[in-house]
This record gives structure tokens, sequence and C-alpha cells, in this order.
């Protein structure tokens, strides 16, 4: 056979449980069957046979109105016009994900949450560059077509990214300027004009009031037949999308388990490209197979603060880990644990404070890929290791993570563990904090990310939540960020 046949004889696990198809070959992306091979557990939940089936569904959609598709050329065109008009029932719609500076583990929520609300509302997906680094970071999601979207001149809209809240394309805009005409009680909203080409959906952390109208449901029904949707996000908005009374039934049905949403989304989407497989694997290899259990730590200190270097942060991690037994007691040297240590931080000083401790006591050692000193923006070298990272934490047994760094929700989310995660100040605090907190660390509730800019507006009821939890007993308020909230 040629060298790009699909795989004949891939095993269940290979496939993690019927969320992947043996649609792809294995050379061209060796990351998609080899990953399920890093984890010695078994996946607590497999997916269920209506997400598998749904996940086809998607596959044939994204084929038919890909790029280059005829279906694709017609929307392309609408959009190109500028000619408001409703999709019909058998045209294609589009969701795209719009990538701007935004760190990587930001950037990978946004695409799942994306690809979530594409598959839900049947709209094809396609993901912005920025800097051309998706397709160094990912293979192709989808069989037969491509998930990038067509960039330069064969996009008619620039600068995805400069695209913000105050855009007049936007949902909020619209909303604020009485493009729409919002319902009555019981009624439903409608274009007061002609209906748009494109809508821009601004749901970052600086999204406000306007913008999170966005999970209503009326905004939903007049999303629904606008060729273009444009979203913008930095966050996990997916509990955000189980709050939505008309998203929630197909989303029950598609994860009866509301703690495996991100697991199962970011196996079967995400795959990195080769040479960052390659990288993972090779790493794994030399140092970290082998071990009884590997322990990964990761520890996330904001450049913003000084010093660089936390001994706090250290002395949390530390205590957390003394205190939940995930490593040996510090200064023991002879009684040797049959663990490895995975360090990862933008510093190496940590990994050496850590390796100074343990690293007599665990027999696998402890180890760190990388330490970049600082976070950079649209560097692809930098973010490719930032990926191996994510993706070698996500192979350990245990995991010690810091509160409100979507780097570690990535690496919990696809190991399907739940973490002990050290509560931090957030970003904007400038000072650090002086000393560690009691208690230094908790168990988080699920391995899902969490979502930090949620809607707390209840639209049926017109009013804010009172309480969030009552809304649907598996969305709860997140144990490292007291106002974001996480499925359960
Ligand atoms: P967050 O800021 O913690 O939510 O995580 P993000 O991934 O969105 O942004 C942080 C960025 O800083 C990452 O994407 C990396 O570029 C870099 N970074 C932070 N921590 C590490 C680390 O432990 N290893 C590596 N290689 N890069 C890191």
């Amino acid at each position: 056979g040629s060298e790009d046949a699909p795989p004949a004889n891939l095993t269940d696990d290979q496939l993690l449980d019927g969320l992947l198809t043996a649609a792809f070959s294995l050379q061209s992306c060796r990351s998609r069957y080899e990953f399920a091979g890093y984890h010695q557990k078994k996946p607590a939940h497999k997916p269920s046979p209506y997400l598998i089936a749904k996940l086809r569904k998607y596959e044939e959609l994204q084929k038919r109105c890909g790029p280059g598709t005829a279906p694709y050329k017609k929307a392309l065109r609408r959009l190109k016009s500028g000619n408001g008009a409703t999709a019909a029932a058998d045209d294609c719609r589009y969701l795209v994900s719009i990538s701007y500076d935004r760190g990587l583990g930001n950037r990978i929520l946004a695409i799942v949450s994306a690809f979530l609300y594409a598959v839900l509302t049947e709209r094809a997906l396609l993901v912005s560059q920025y800097n051309g680094d998706v397709a160094a970071l990912f293979c192709e999601a989808f069989p037969g077509t491509t998930w990038l979207l067509p960039d330069g001149r064969r996009f008619p809209l620039r600068r995805l990214w400069d695209l913000d809240r105050k855009s007049k394309e936007s949902l909020g805009t619209l909303l604020k300027t009485n493009a729409i005409s919002v319902a009555g009680v019981n009624g439903t909203s409608s274009w007061s004009g002609r209906p748009p080409a494109y809508v821009f959906l601004h749901l970052d952390g600086g999204a406000d009031y306007h913008d999170k109208l966005f999970y209503c449901d009326e905004q939903q029904r007049l999303l629904h037949g606008t060729p273009w949707l444009l979203m913008k996000t930095d966050s996990y908005l997916v509990p955000g999308l189980f709050l939505v009374p008309s998203l929630r039934g197909e989303l029950e049905r598609m994860f009866p388990e509301k703690d495996a949403v991100f697991h199962q989304l970011g196996r079967y989407l995400l795959h990195p490209a080769n040479a960052v497989w390659h990288a993972i694997t090779a790493y794994h290899r030399a140092h970290l197979a082998g071990a009884g259990q590997l322990v990964g730590v990761q520890i996330r200190v904001y450049h913003k603060e000084t010093p660089a270097v936390s001994q706090v942060v250290l002395d949390q991690a530390l205590s957390c880990a003394r205190r939940e037994k995930l490593l040996p007691a510090a200064g023991t040297t002879n009684t040797s644990s049959d663990q490895a240590v995975l360090v990862t931080s933008l510093s190496s000083w940590y990994y050496e404070r850590i390796r100074d401790e343990v690293g007599g006591a665990v027999s696998g050692g402890v180890h760190q890929p990388s330490h970049e000193g600082r976070q950079q923006m649209g560097n692809t070298a930098h973010d490719m290791r930032a990926l191996s990272e994510m993706y070698l934490l996500s192979t350990c047994d245990v995991l010690l993570t810091t509160g409100f760094s979507t780097f570690g929700y990535v690496a919990q989310g696809l190991a399907g563990v739940r973490p002990w995660i050290m509560p931090r100040r957030p970003w904007w605090e400038k000072e650090p904090a002086m000393e560690v907190p009691e208690p230094p660390c908790t168990r988080v509730a699920s391995p899902e990310p969490c979502f930090h800019s949620p809607s707390y507006y209840d639209c049926a009821a017109r009013r804010n939540y009172d309480h969030i939890g009552k809304a649907v007993p598996y969305v709860r308020r997140c144990d490292d960020v007291s106002w974001g909230i996480q499925l359960v």
C-alpha cells in the first residue's frame, strides 16, 4: 500500500474508544494514534455513542462545507459582497475561531470551546492563524478537509485579531445600537434592518453584559441563520454553554459525564504535529518512562510578579506535596520511591530546589524539559515547547498545578486527572503572596478547566442567578477562581 494509506488494524485504545476514526494515515500525524499509549490508566468514562455519532456527522459537515467546496465559495461570495442575508436551510454556515495574542493554554481552551459550539450549531469550524503557528503545532483535525482558515487574500476579512468589543459587527454593539430589536416577554428578537452576513462574538475576559447576552436563547435563535460567526475568546466557554437552555439537552446527551467534556473533546480534536510529538516522545522515553508513578508539578508565576522566583511559591508546592504525600518527605535519601517527577516552569529555580529536596528519594529522578525565562508571543518554537510540556504533564499520574493557569488546565483536562491545585493570587495583583496559604493546595472537584468569565445573567428570569449551582447541579464555582464556573 501507499505510505499514506489509512492504517488497517488500530485497536479500540488507539482510537480512544471510538472518538477517533481510522481515516488518517499514521505518518501524517503520529500523535493521533500513539497518544493513548502514554496513559497507563484507562479513562474513567468512555465517550457516549451519541457523542461518537455526532462527531462522525460533524466530520461529514466539515468535508461538505470546508474551504475549496462549492458551498464554501458561495458563502465566501456572500461575505465579500457584504450583502446581508439569512442562510438557507441547506447552505453551509461557519464559525471562525480567532487566534490572537494570548498564551497557548488560553488559545487551546478557545479552540475547544469554538469546536463544541460549532458542533452544537452545525457550523463548519475554521481556526484563524496567528503567525501561522496553528499549523505548526497541530495536525489537521478532520479527515479529508482542513480546519485552517485560508489566510491573506483568500479571505475577505483582514486583521481579525483587531476585532474587539467596540467593533460595530459585535453582537454586544448590535444589541446596544438597536440593530437588533429585542423581544418583549415571550417574544423573539429580530434584526431591525437587513440581517448581517457576519456577526462578531466578543467573548474574551473583557466581555460585558451585552456581549454575554450570547448565552441567551433569544440571541442563539437570532444567530442561527447568520452565515458567518467570528468568535474571539481566551476562555473555556463550555460550562457557559451548558447554562444555555436550548443547548443543554443536546449537551447532556453528548456528555452523560460532565467531568470529561474537555478530556474527550481535547483528545478528539488536538493532536500535536509530528515535530512536537517527536519532542514529547523522545523526552518521555529518555526521562520519564519506566517509573512506577509520574508526578507532574506545574509552577506558574507571572513574570510581572516580583521577584520572578518566589520562595513562598516553592514552599507552597513543597508543603502541598508533603501534606498530601505526593512525594517522599524532603531530605529522605535512602527510601527510594518508584516515582519520577516532571517539573514545568518558566524558571529553572523551582526545579533545582525540588531536585535538591526530593531528588535523592525518587528512583526516576526530577526533570524539567525547558526553562524559557519568560512568556513570549508569536514565537512558534516557544509555543512548541509549551505544547510539549502540556502533553508531558498530561501523561502524569498525579498532578500538582498552579491555580488560575490555563496551561495547567489543558494538562489536567487531557490527562483526565483531578489535580491538587495551589491557590494563587490573580495576575493583576501586583504584590506577590507573602506567606503560604492554608491549606497550600486542594484537590479540585474535576479535571475540567475553569471558565473565568461566565455570564451571571439568567436570561429566562431576566435577572442574575442567586446561586449559579442551583441552575444545573453539575455547574459549580471553581475551587481556584471564586467567580469562575466549572463542570463537575
Ligand atoms: P496561563 O497564562 O498560565 O493561563 O497559560 P497560557 O498557556 O495561556 O500562557 C502562558 C504561556 O507562557 C505559555 O503558553 C507558554 O508560552 C509560557 N509558559 C508558561 N509556563 C510555562 C512552562 O512551564 N513551560 C513552558 N515551556 N512555557 C511556559
